[in-house]
């Protein structure tokens, strides 16, 4: 056998190595994909649903949920920091008679009356306000 030969055969050799390597890499690839995707499936099956299966699964609010403005009117100064700061307006603050009143349809639920309050007696609830079809807007006050 001559040299030239030899060559060509070992050329051969490795072009078939290269391809039997690349092969194999292709098939390592789609056997992991398939383990990934059967353990997607066995979690997807066992697991609890993401969704709360309403009116019978009650809805978990988490610590940090923003809800409905809460204030305690005991506390309350009537200063009207609150009813300043307010972007969209919704709370009304009067000193005579004592009233601190909010219109929950106008409320984005920003935290900004609760964060000036001097006397901090405004909280961001994690509870949403009751759907009602009567009027939203609430009046407390201090006797
Ligand atoms: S800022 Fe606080 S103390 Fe002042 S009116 Fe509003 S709720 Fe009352
Ligand atoms: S949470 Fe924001 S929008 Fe709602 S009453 Fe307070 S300041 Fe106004």
């Amino acid at each position: 056998m001559g040299a030239k030969q030899t060559a060509k055969i070992t050329r051969g050799r490795r072009k078939f190595l290269l391809a039997l390597l690349t092969y194999s890499k292709l098939q390592r690839g789609k056997i992991m994909k398939f383990f990934t995707f059967t353990k997607t499936l066995l979690k997807a099956l066992f697991d609890k649903p993401a969704t709360a299966a309403y009116p019978l699964g009650k809805k978990i609010y988490f610590d940090k949920t923003r809800g409905a403005v809460k204030i305690d009117i005991k506390a309350c100064i009537f200063c009207g920091l609150c009813q300043r700061k307010c972007p969209t307006a919704a709370i009304s603050v009067t000193k005579t008679p004592k009233t601190w009143e909010i219109d929950r349809m106008r409320c984005i639920t920003c935290g900004a009356c609760a964060e000036v309050c001097p006397k901090k007696c405004l909280i961001l609830s994690n509870q949403y306000s009751s759907p009602t079809s009567g009027a939203l807007k609430e009046i407390f006050q201090d006797a």
